[in-house]
């Protein structure tokens, strides 16, 4: 947070503060605290502003066990026990954190030789696994602002999931080759037939200059199409191709023609192009990773006649720091198990969900549970007949009763820190609220002293 005013006898004011709500990490909000409570919000978006209200108003208890209030010692000493006595211990979250907490969750799955996961295996996952198999040509949210004149939405709803990414990065943003924002560039939304046209840019309802309907489940295919096209190599049987795809041989045309004539392209791309669908994770079609790869490969062919990118639109605050983390502790971003002393990454068979469907976890420990209501039927069922140890913010709801609650500190409000931009870039958090809650690292810390005294070195936590 940047700097702080008085106003009057108890307002104050302070500016410069990062959002950590979503992958957009917008540096630039302004709140008004009244004591110990944000009482408004300049530049907040409406996921923003009543995140932070309610994160500075909520006062649970800092530590509960089987939901009564207990003495801090006497519930790490509870959590400590159960972690020790685990045979197949589960970490997972990990995503509304920070690199401090990240780190310290990583090191604690270590000395239990714990599977450790993290939100990214029930949204981006299957992303991540096609960067891995065949490159990303990417860029930082920053030189979209300066230089994309085009800019396709793929497979996602900003205006949803990241309010004020138009506005500060992607379509209304002024730049040094983009002085006229807007006016400087071409916006297309490409999707599934039966929602991409209530897609909006923003939260007040902007348009993009085309919407590109497919029929669901059919974007392999559209990129395969787009390919052929940059390739020169017409499409066959193009009006049956068109009934196939739900899109118009020349409306595909006119697209590829676009993508190769503009300064600078970028396709952000969502939840819609890897198919899996948050509200039921059994409806995953398990090919959403082919679905990227081919739209990685089409962008790597664009760089032949123009510069182009790819870029995910990450959801939750700090998936990408938690990915980072992860790859720089065990070599891996999300699914790693450390039961046999070294991490093994196998997405499905170390991944959280299918961890606790089929029933291999006895314990959970979660460092964070906005997305545990993401979990397939199976997966929660087994969740809710095994101990958990949670670690959340005073404002989150966690469905079930855990076996022992930790409150913690809010990065960003109460606790300094680092998150990651939906780009990779590390944004500081500088703390402006003081508070009694301790942060999530100071828990696993605590953890893992009585875990493994021996093994807690100074070192592994500077
Ligand atoms: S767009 Fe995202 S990061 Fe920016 S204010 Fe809204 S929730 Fe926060």
């Amino acid at each position: 947070m940047g700097v702080a005013e008085t106003q009057g006898a108890t307002l104050t004011t302070v500016a410069d503060v990062t959002c950590p709500v979503c992958g957009c990490t917008c540096d630039d909000l302004k709140l008004t605290l009244d004591g110990d409570r944000v009482v408004s919000t300049e530049r907040a978006c409406g996921l923003a502003e009543p995140w932070f209200r309610d994160q500075s108003a909520a006062r649970p208890a800092i530590a509960e066990l089987d939901g009564h209030s207990a003495l801090l010692k006497d519930a790490l000493d509870r959590a400590a026990e159960i972690l020790a006595g685990a045979d197949a211990p589960l970490v997972y979250g990990l995503s509304r954190s920070s690199t401090p907490g990240q780190r310290a969750a990583v090191l604690l799955a270590d000395h239990l030789g714990a599977v450790v996961d993290t939100t990214a295996s029930i949204c981006h996952g299957p992303s991540i696994m096609a960067v891995q198999k065949v490159g990303e040509s990417t860029c930082t949210l920053g030189e979209i602002r300066n230089r994309a004149d085009l800019v396709i939405f793929w497979g996602c709803n900003p205006a949803v999931t990241h309010p004020r990414h138009a506005e500060r990065y992607s379509v209304f943003a002024t730049g040094r080759w983009t002085p006229q924002g807007r006016a400087d560039r071409k916006v297309i939304m490409v999707g599934d037939q039966r929602y991409v046209r209530n897609w909006r840019l923003d939260a007040d309802g902007a348009l993009p200059d085309q919407f590109i309907s497919i029929h669901p489940k059919r974007d392999f295919e559209v990129l395969t199409a787009l390919r052929s096209l940059l390739a020169g190599k017409p499409l066959a049987n193009a009006e049956r191709m068109s009934e196939t795809l739900g899109v118009s041989v020349d409306v595909l045309a006119d697209l590829a023609q676009q993508m190769k004539s503009c300064r600078c392209g970028i396709v952000f791309f969502g939840l819609g192009l890897t198919e899996t669908k948050l509200d039921a994770i059994t409806e995953t079609s398990g090919q959403g990773h082919l679905n990227v790869e081919n739209l990685l490969k089409l962008v790597a062919e664009l760089n032949a006649f123009t510069r182009f990118h790819a870029r995910r639109m990450r959801i939750q605050g700090d998936v990408t720091g938690a990915d980072s983390v992860m790859c720089w502790q065990t070599g891996y971003p999300f699914s790693v198990s450390m039961s046999r002393g070294y991490p093994r990454y196998n997405p499905g068979e170390f991944s959280a969900n299918e961890v606790l469907e089929r029933g291999e976890a006895d314990v959970c420990l979660l460092v964070g549970t906005e997305t545990v209501s993401f979990f397939s039927p199976a997966a929660r069922q087994h969740l809710e007949s095994i101990p958990t140890i949670v670690l959340d913010y005073p404002a989150t709801v966690t469905e079930r009763l855990p076996t022992v609650k930790f409150t913690t500190a809010v990065y960003g409000l109460h606790a300094p820190g680092t998150i990651y931009r939906m780009d990779e870039v590390p944004i500081g958090l500088r703390p402006g609220l003081k508070t009694a809650y301790p942060t999530d690292e100071t828990i696993l810390r605590e953890l893992l002293t009585r875990i493994a005294p021996r093994a807690v070195r100074a070192s592994d936590f500077d």
